[in-house]
């Protein structure tokens, strides 16, 4: 098989919904590893806010300003959405993205209708709003203004420390009880993460990035996600201790999720990584998801059920209480909700 450097997965299996495969043959040099640069395409599309009515998910709405992720996390349930365009859930979710130009704007027109109920909105519910074209091309920023503008509360969720850059919009958020950071971390092993989630920023540069915003007074999280049955359950007390010494407040944790076409991406990248520890993992997983490597029932995924996903709550639940996180409540506020544009109304009308 072909291999690409500094990518999640070497895979591109067929989309679930074609029912012709290509199948390649023949490599000329499967062992040589090939530079593969990222493309991204215009996503025209004519909406930004997304609804979900999922009763375990936090947050009914989210925006997602990119589609596909060059993070490339071997893990990411996200991955099979690019089969909606027609690509892979293999090397194409993480080097064909799709980038929605029009995002702020459209967000603008959605929160200035009359229609709009002030909610909260997450930020990255299914891809990474900070991954790295966000660096150049801004659009996270520019809905964040938007959003600071309308005073519409917003949660982030990031691997990417570039979230510090709009520290200066965050902190006037926050001003608001308008804004929650979570920086999601799934071990700190340099090693472990350099092949599992190859662009997001490193363990110590998310720590980091914790520590600035927490600084800058912004309600600031840790989301222990994915955890690894087998492979990174061990590190939770861990990563909850440096995440509070940084400064985080509140934490979540999210069971690894393994939906159509990632099983088997994460399988064969086990037995390329970690090869003896691939049999652990499995047995944990159907410990969790009833004999199977993955159960989407509300509430079942992203936690499991039975003995094992007990344990993992309870040594979850424990050292958030040694460490001091989740003591206070998580509460953002739509109270302050205005229309920019009818500011200029009230002027009018005194
Ligand atoms: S950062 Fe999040 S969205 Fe991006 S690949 Fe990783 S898990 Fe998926």
């Amino acid at each position: 098989m072909q291999k690409f450097k500094g990518r999640g997965t070497n895979q591109n299996p067929a989309n679930r919904f074609d029912k012709i495969e290509y199948i390649a043959e023949h490599c000329e040099s499967p062992e040589e590893e090939r530079k593969l640069e990222t493309k991204y395409f215009k996503d025209n599309s004519k909406t930004i806010v997304a609804f979900n009515d999922s009763p375990d998910i936090y947050g009914n709405a989210s925006i997602n300003v990119y589609r596909g992720c060059e993070h490339g996390c071997v893990y990411c349930y996200a991955r099979p959405t690019h089969e909606y365009l027609s690509l892979s859930t293999g090397i194409d979710f993480e080097t064909k993205i799709f980038v929605k130009h029009d995002a702020p704007k459209l967000l603008y027109q959605t929160l200035a209708s009359k229609n709009w109920q002030p909610q909260v909105i997450m930020m990255s519910g299914n891809t990474d709003c900070y991954q790295p074209v966000e660096k150049k091309l801004k659009l996270t920023r520019a809905c964040l203004e938007v959003l600071s503008a309308f005073r519409n509360p917003v949660c982030i969720v990031t691997k990417n420390k570039l979230v510090t850059r709009d520290i200066d919009i965050l902190s006037k958020m926050a001003e608001f009880k308008t804004v929650s950071v979570f920086l999601s971390i799934t071990s700190l092993d340099n090693r472990l993460a350099s092949v599992m989630e190859p662009r997001t920023s490193k363990p110590h540069l998310k720590l980091e990035a914790i520590k600035e915003l927490s600084d800058a007074g912004i309600p600031t999280g840790i989301m222990v996600a994915p955890v690894i049955p087998g492979l990174t359950d061990h590190e939770i007390p861990r990563i909850l201790k440096y995440a509070s010494a940084a400064g985080a407040k509140h934490a979540s944790f999210v069971m690894l999720r393994l939906p159509y076409g990632v099983k088997n991406l994460f399988l064969n990248w086990l037995d390329e990584y970690f090869p003896g520890r691939k049999q652990k993992v499995v047995n944990k997983l159907r410990e969790l998801y009833g004999n199977k490597l993955y159960d989407s029932t509300f509430y079942v995924r992203g936690r499991g059920k039975g003995a094992y996903a007990e344990e993992v709550r309870n040594i979850f639940k424990i050292s958030c209480r040694k460490f001091g996180i989740n003591k206070e409540r998580l509460s953002l506020s739509t109270a302050h909700f205005k229309n920019p544009e009818e500011k200029q109304l009230d002027l009018f009308s005194i």
